[in-house]
């Protein structure tokens, strides 16, 4: 059942994807649960959206430009979940860290038939319908539907007993669109972590049903309920939203303050929005090379991540008028110090990656800047800083506030 679904690393397909899409949008909500070969029902989107190369505020607007609100309410609902997990995440970075913290330990600490049952849940030869056509699938196409992810997820947990962490880091090693809070988050949630109590357990007849007969396990094969899972607490962050100089107002330069922009995979679309207007000097996008180990990319992640950034530098440096700097690099920090001295910049500005891999390259990059006296100004895009304060509790009332905001 695998499909080669074309992702291709650009803006411009983005945007010729969501054109494609928009038709469809209004039957979203009837369909999207279904899993089809190709999966032409939903937006596939989500690798152009992680990265920026399409903002969330664009699709909304796309959707609700050739559709009422009520016709596309279902969509616009789920791509406000991306940025509801995010703004989540950003209050309780716990979530990430212990995560990321587990996974090598509990990869270690694997032996015997457990190893050997972590190895066939990651080739796809469990014996399960469906359960191995995802994971090949999610190799072979850095993708998988929605409905799949929860299955898939709900049986390497529930059925198979294998630590949910792995799993996560399973799909984050794959997925084109891989996300430290959509993956983590999404996965607790099916473990019962996300909101106490709740689990999400799959069942036979309803993969049969939604696959349209196309997977079929026999229900004796799938645990029949969930089993607890638990943690400490995780503790919260409340001081990041009130940090101005994330906001959109703050100022990137003093009058005649040469500036230069660092872009990184997180926000390819910086000629569009709040940074569109500013004057850079210079702009650096920069790879650095050990990136890919540090988040557990797999080669086509870290390949398609790395072509993206180099669409988006392509259209900064068009945009800002200069020629952008950066190459690969196995220290960012210290190529981004020497770019500004040769540049004679005073001050660097950024967006603000989110709680994940291009954040720690970020703190480590403002650092190095800050020992040699040069500033890095993080900026965030409105719709970030406007929604994340609203992520601290469930998704119902984060949702309600978007919808009284208009
Ligand atoms: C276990 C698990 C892991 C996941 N990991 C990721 C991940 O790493 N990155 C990621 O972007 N999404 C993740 N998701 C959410 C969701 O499955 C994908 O965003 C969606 O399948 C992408 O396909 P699409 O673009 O066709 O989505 P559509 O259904 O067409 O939705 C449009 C857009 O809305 C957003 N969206 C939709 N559903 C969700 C959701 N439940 N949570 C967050 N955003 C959503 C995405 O940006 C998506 O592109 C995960 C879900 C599960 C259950």
């Amino acid at each position: 059942m695998s499909h080669l679904i074309a992702f291709e690393p650009t803006r411009t397909a983005a945007q010729a994807r969501l054109a494609e899409f928009l038709p469809a949008a209004g039957r979203y909500a009837a369909e999207r649960n279904f899993v089809r070969p190709g999966n032409d029902h939903v937006a596939r989107l989500s690798p152009w959206l992680q990265k920026r190369l399409l903002l969330e505020s664009e699709v909304v607007a796309a959707a609700l430009a050739q559709w009422t609100f009520p016709a596309v309410e279902k969509f616009v609902q789920e791509v406000y979940w991306r940025t509801y997990w995010k703004g989540w995440l950003e209050q309780r970075p716990a979530a990430w860290t212990r995560w990321t913290e587990a996974v090598p330990r509990l990869r270690d600490g694997l032996r015997g038939e457990r190893r050997s049952a972590w190895e066939a849940a990651c080739a796809g030869r469990t014996g399960i319908a469906g359960f191995d056509d995802w994971a090949r699938e999610l190799v072979a196409t850095g993708y998988l539907h929605n409905h799949a992810r929860m299955w898939f997820a709900s049986i390497w947990i529930f059925t198979l007993r294998l630590p949910w962490e792995l799993g996560a880091a399973f799909f984050f090693e794959h997925l084109l669109d891989g996300d430290a809070a959509s993956n983590t988050l999404s996965w607790r949630w099916v473990a019962g972590l996300q909101t106490a109590g709740k689990t999400y357990v799959a069942r036979a007849d309803n993969i049969a049903h939604y696959t349209e007969g196309r997977c079929a396990p026999a229900a004796g094969q799938l645990a029949p309920a969930a089993f607890a899972i638990t943690e400490e607490p995780l503790p919260k962050v409340a001081a990041w939203t009130e940090d101005g100089l994330w906001s959109a107002a703050a100022a990137a330069g003093g009058a005649g303050e040469r500036v230069g922009l660092w872009l990184h995979a997180e926000d390819l679309a910086v000629e569009v929005g709040e940074l569109a207007g500013e004057k850079m000097a210079s702009v650096n996008a920069a790879w650095p090379t050990g990136i890919a180990g540090r988040a557990g990319w797999g080669e086509s992640v870290a390949d398609w991540t790395r072509a993206a950034l180099g669409d988006g530098a392509t259209r900064a440096g068009a945009h800002f008028g200069v020629v952008v700097m950066g190459g690969a690099t196995d220290d960012l920090a210290a190529e981004l110090v020497e770019w500004a001295k040769t540049q004679g910049l005073r001050r660097v500005v950024a967006y603000r990656p989110c709680i994940g891999p291009w954040l720690d390259e970020g703190l480590a990059a403002e650092r190095a800047l800050g020992a040699a006296g040069i500033a890095l100004t993080w900026r965030r895009r409105a719709w970030d800083t406007e929604l994340f304060p609203h992520a601290g509790r469930g998704y119902f009332p984060f949702w309600e506030r978007v919808k009284a905001a208009g």
